[in-house]
């Protein structure tokens, strides 16, 4: 008998761990951070330490304690936080999509046990992990022992791309995965079919975005299905409020056409979808689009993969930050796909961008603020916030020195962006497309809010 055990990702959005154990076979259901337990204790400069191997995770309950979960961890991290070292237990893990809040603590994982997602994830996974700052989370794709000894070579997970509406087994349980549209290219729902039942994840989806169409196939294939279990993701199950791609770009659009100067975008790095609407706008009002140095490696290595331009495109420009010695020497962009990238003929500084001000929109986030002192945005520049807006402590802060920044600058502030998630609406659409006898709400904050969406026929089933 199918049996589920939710270590994460029930009342929070996000985090999600779910395990599920059929006979002999045990798998998981991402393996995911989840945020705003980690930040009950840590932040920025207060992380748990890696130097105590999983002890500080699991001493303050942000992973499933070794001893519940035995033989699903590291060796090299059990042995140096005095766990004991056990035989793998299990059998793989699904990877819904590349958000940390399902990916994050898969860095803990026995490299044994083997991953599955999609093709896009899988090489999402390790362009973030290549261009990343080294911390632990993004080390995903492969890993070094710690303690690291010098010279020591990198192990690879067993990284498995699995194709919408392939079957695939893991032991006995037969798999069928479905391309699904989110904030970021690759998701993926999972149908599961277990010995006494079978079980949709959804894990983050939408209708919205310029993929709904993948969100609609999946539900003309759901149509033949019997659905025991759905668990359903309900980050906005309460929202009623629909922007769509589509009204982000006409929005975007307006803005940027009456613009005299410097336009500057600024959304998650990881949604290429917002990328591709940008890189619209800017054809479309004759401007170039620049975007950084990581954002072109992910255009690289996506590219064939998602229908995404090429980086030579007349239409892209690679920006430069501005580094070390400051003067935009080779030197100072060392690593390997940095020198690639900056031998390319479009690349292009801040001081050069500050020139042609009118013909560019510059993709950059707060984070990058330093360079508006170089870009010197002239009257009539705009800034687009084109992601969500602050919604705890921490993000308010940022906010605010946000604000001051533009504030100095005299960019006005504003706003063009829609969810990676599906409203309440269209929830309750997708819903009654799979009509499942049980759904059990995972990866939301107000799980007694799917009771007004569900129709008769479908028993919602809290659990803990
Ligand atoms: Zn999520
Ligand atoms: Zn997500």
């Amino acid at each position: 008998m199918a049996k589920l055990t939710f270590y994460g990702g029930l009342n929070s959005i996000g985090g999600n761990k779910i395990l599920l154990e059929d006979s002999d076979t045990r798998i998981f259901l991402d393996f995911g951070m989840d945020f705003g337990k980690q930040a009950k204790y840590f932040e920025e400069y207060m992380k748990p330490r890696v130097g105590n191997g999983l002890g500080d995770w699991a001493e303050m309950g942000l992973i499933p304690h070794p001893k519940k979960l035995k033989g699903f961890y590291r060796n090299d991290l059990l042995k140096i936080g005095n766990f004991p070292i056990e035989e793998v237990a299990f059998d793989g893990v699904l990877v819904s999509h590349c958000h940390l809040d399902h990916t994050g603590h898969l860095c803990f994982m026995d490299e044994g046990i083997p991953v599955y997602s999609s093709k896009v994830t899988k090489k999402m996974v390790e362009v973030i992990q290549e261009t990343g700052m080294g911390t632990i989370e993004t080390e995903l794709y492969k890993h070094k022992l710690r303690p690291v000894v010098r010279g020591q070579e990198p192990i690879e997970r067993q990284w498995n791309a699995v194709e919408s509406g392939k079957k695939f087994k893991i032991g006995d349980i037969e798999i069928k995965p479905f391309a699904v549209d989110h904030s970021v290219p690759g998701a993926m729902s999972f149908l599961i079919y277990a010995s006494d039942k079978t079980i949709f994840y959804s894990g983050d989806f939408r209708k919205h975005g310029t993929y709904g169409y993948l969100t609609e196939e999946m539900l003309k294939e759901m149509e033949n299905e019997n659905v025991d279990l759905m668990l359903c993701e309900g980050t906005r199950v309460s929202e009623t409020e629909n922007q769509s791609e589509q009204m982000v770009k006409k929005k975007s659009h307006k803005i940027i056409s009456k613009s005299k100067g410097l336009v500057i975008a600024d959304y998650a790095y990881k949604d290429l979808t917002r990328f591709k609407t940008f890189y619209e706008i800017a054809k479309e009002n004759k401007r170039k689009f620049a975007i950084g140095l990581r954002d072109a490696l992910f255009v690289r290595e996506l590219g064939s993969l998602i229908d995404l331009p090429s980086l030579d495109d007349e239409n892209l420009l690679i920006y430069l930050d501005k580094r070390c010695s400051g003067t935009y020497c080779e030197k100072d962009y060392s690593k390997k796909w940095m020198k690639e990238l900056y031998g390319l003929d479009n690349t292009m500084t801040a001081e050069e961008i500050s020139r042609q001000q009118k013909d560019i929109i510059v993709r950059m986030s707060f984070f990058d603020f330093n360079d508006l002192v170089d870009l010197k945005p002239k009257p009539g520049s705009e800034y687009i916030h084109s992601m969500c807006e602050a919604f705890n402590e921490e993000m308010e802060f940022n906010e605010k020195r946000l604000h001051n920044w533009l504030k100095h600058f005299k960019l006005p502030y504003r706003f063009a962006h829609c969810s990676g998630h599906a409203n309440g609406i269209e929830l309750k659409e997708i819903i009654t497309g799979i009509n499942p006898k049980k759904l059990t709400p995972i990866h939301t904050e107000k799980p007694k809010e799917f009771k007004k969406i569900v129709s008769k026929k479908t028993k919602v089933e809290f659990k803990s």
